[in-house]
């Protein structure tokens, strides 16, 4: 099936259940976006901050670009004036360095925090711990141009459905419970990002409202030297 094939039926397949379909397209050129974009896709997610900012020249500027990779402080002003939601914030450390670029582009950048909920050590990402006490930090409430609209997670990279049911199931339960404790007045806390090409059946089934694909709309990504 062509890019435009899999975003046709995968949107309708997420649009029916009020998922949001984010379209992975970390080292694809930008004809491949471009051939998403004309089936109708709107929303891309990418990991490298340089590619993102490259792609976002060349591509139609009603995209909205979400970041999903781990994000240097260093590097948050360089998507600051565009970026639609950063899903990857990990540490008060990038939420106030994202504040203060916000500020800078007289906006509020939406954020989801990152949770951790891996059984693997190479996952970035909050534990459930580190994230309650970011949310009930006096550093986080003095930021203004920051808003969290939820949470993000990736599971194990694993064949035990069993495990990514469990994984995902307990990033549900912790979110229904943040949002109680934290944003209990707040509607816009209304994101739970989970699921990837492998395993976003499994996430829907336990409750994300977005999931992000990559191989399965733009096919496999084999190394550039092949
Ligand atoms: C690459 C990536 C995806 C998409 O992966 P696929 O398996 O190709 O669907 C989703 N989320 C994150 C954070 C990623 O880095």
């Amino acid at each position: 099936m062509s890019i435009a094939d899999n975003i046709k039926s995968l949107k309708k397949e997420t649009e029916a259940i009020k998922v949001k379909l984010i379209a992975v397209s970390k080292i694809k050129p930008a004809a491949d976006l471009q051939e998403a974009y004309d089936a109708g896709q709107r929303l891309f997610g990418e990991n490298m901050v340089q590619e993102m900012v490259e792609k976002q020249t060349q591509l139609p500027q009603d995209i909205e670009w979400h970041l999903i990779g781990h994000l240097q402080t260093n590097k948050v002003k360089y998507i600051a004036p565009f970026v639609s939601l950063i899903q990857s914030v990990d540490s008060i450390k990038l939420l106030q360095e994202i504040d203060k670029q916000a500020l800078k582009n007289k906006r509020v950048i939406d954020c989801l925090l990152q949770i951790y909920i891996a059984d693997e050590e190479t996952k970035y990402g909050l534990g459930f711990d580190e994230a309650i006490e970011l949310l009930r930090s006096e550093e986080f409430a003095a930021l203004k141009n920051i808003r969290i609209r939820g949470l993000m997670g990736i599971a194990t990279n694993t064949d035990s459905e069993k495990q990514i049911k469990e994984e995902y199931y307990e990033l549900k339960t912790f979110f229904d419970g943040i949002k109680v404790s934290f944003f209990r007045k707040e509607d816009s806390f209304d994101t739970l990002s989970m699921g990837m090409s492998s395993d976003y059946k499994i996430a829907i089934e336990q409750g994300s409202n977005m999931v992000r694909l990559g191989s399965t709309i733009f096919g496999s990504r084999a190394k550039k030297t092949v």
